[in-house]
């Protein structure tokens, strides 16, 4: 079937601006849009010339090939890519969202090639790896533009044809009661494109699927919930856009000895009941090896001590968090006899006079007691606004 000269279809001379060539096509679609000729294929195809003919001409590099080849110049020469190949219709969304306006009208689906799909990648670290920072291999799934057909999903330019369905809009108007809505066409899915024979490669796709190892540097100071993003690392997008990011989301496994908050870590230490009393020095982990701490004599369960600068650096400043010790009072078990007098005689000599000053908290909890019993501390319940019943 040999083709009719664009210019003569859309009416307008060989030297038509871009704006005579836009205001021709949209009378011309206006007219012989499938959804106002239902059932016409006579209409059907006029439309699809004229689309073809705007397709074409709107198009300064294919308009220049056409003036100079003719329909030759649109079919697989030069570039490799047949002329209907890549952006499709793409000034489909405009005419119509001109003609009709807004979204509403018929084509508002068709839009410029689409970024490719940002990817998020789980990575678990250890906080060792975390404070000191690391490298990784990841293991990443990738998608690429097939190579062999660049994307079009076709063997050759020759295999694409407008999808009948639509008419290449890539939506079809479906009449429900009064309403006429849009969806998407079923047939090419909302590309408006047909496909004879699929690329053998990519099975019709466009893109290949594929896995690569990725090496990633951990900055030293990450934490739970951070990301590291790698630019262009992510999916491939249509033809002719950019291709996603890729983004390394950081999660520390929890550690044996270590809690962190931030750039602070926490660690508990258990202290013999004795050395609580007397005072001395114990050596104490930090994520740097061991490190002494001094106690006080007379050190209670749950006492804090802070070491300065043993924490994390941060990843964000050049500051260094502490690490926060906690001492946990052990009562000894499984006493021998001897250790059982000992302890009784200890217990003996605490008695008398002066008993409440070894026993600082006991002595506190029991004043806390007897107010509790003589309603002494009642204002304190109703000083509290934020209870539930107000
Ligand atoms: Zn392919
Ligand atoms: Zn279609």
């Amino acid at each position: 079937m040999s083709k009719r000269d664009y210019y003569e279809v859309l009416g307008v001379s060989k030297s038509a601006s871009e704006g005579e060539i836009k205001k021709a096509y949209r009378k011309l679609a206006m007219k012989y849009h499938p959804d106002r000729n239902p059932d016409n294929t006579e209409a059907e195809d006029k439309f699809k010339e004229a689309s073809e003919a705007y397709e074409v001409l709107s198009d300064a590099q294919k308009r220049a090939a056409y003036d100079q080849f003719g329909h030759a110049g649109l079919e697989g020469g030069g570039g490799g890519r047949g002329g209907f190949s890549g952006g499709g219709f793409g000034g489909f969304g405009d005419i119509f969202e001109d003609l009709f306006g807004g979204g509403g009208g018929f084509g508002g689906g068709r839009r410029g090639p689409q970024p490719g799909s940002d990817l998020q990648y789980e990575l678990n670290i250890t906080l060792e790896e975390a404070v000191a920072g690391t490298t990784v291999d990841i293991r990443i799934p990738t998608k690429e533009v097939c190579d062999a057909c660049d994307g079009t999903g076709a063997q050759s330019s020759s295999d694409i044809e407008t999808c009948d369905t639509c008419g290449g809009v890539g939506q079809v108007r479906m009449q429900q009661g009064f309403f006429a809505v849009n969806t998407t066409c079923p047939t090419c899915h909302g590309t408006g494109k047909k496909i004879k024979n699929p690329c053998k490669k990519c099975h019709g796709e466009g893109y290949v699927h594929d896995n690569k190892t990725l090496s990633v540097k951990i900055p030293a100071g990450v934490d739970t919930g951070d990301r590291i993003r790698l630019q262009g690392e992510g999916e491939a997008g249509e033809p002719g856009a950019p291709k996603g990011d890729l983004y390394v989301r950081v999660h520390v496994k929890e550690h044996k000895v270590f809690q962190r908050d931030g750039n602070t870590l926490y660690c508990e230490v258990p202290l013999s009941f004795a050395k609580a009393a007397l005072g001395g020095e114990i050596d104490v982990p930090t994520l740097g090896g061991k490190a002494s701490l001094k106690i006080p004599a007379g050190t209670q369960s749950g006492q804090r001590f802070k070491l300065s600068g043993k924490g994390v650096k941060s990843v964000r400043s050049s500051q260094t968090g502490d690490m926060v010790v906690r001492v946990h009072i052990e009562t000894p078990v499984k006493l021998t006899g001897r250790q059982k007098e000992l302890l009784e005689e200890f217990e003996e000599s605490l008695q008398g006079k002066h008993h409440k000053q070894h026993s600082p908290k006991e002595h506190g909890w029991f004043d806390s007691v007897k107010s509790f019993f003589t309603g002494d501390d009642d204002k304190d319940s109703k000083d509290t606004k934020d209870g539930p019943w107000n």
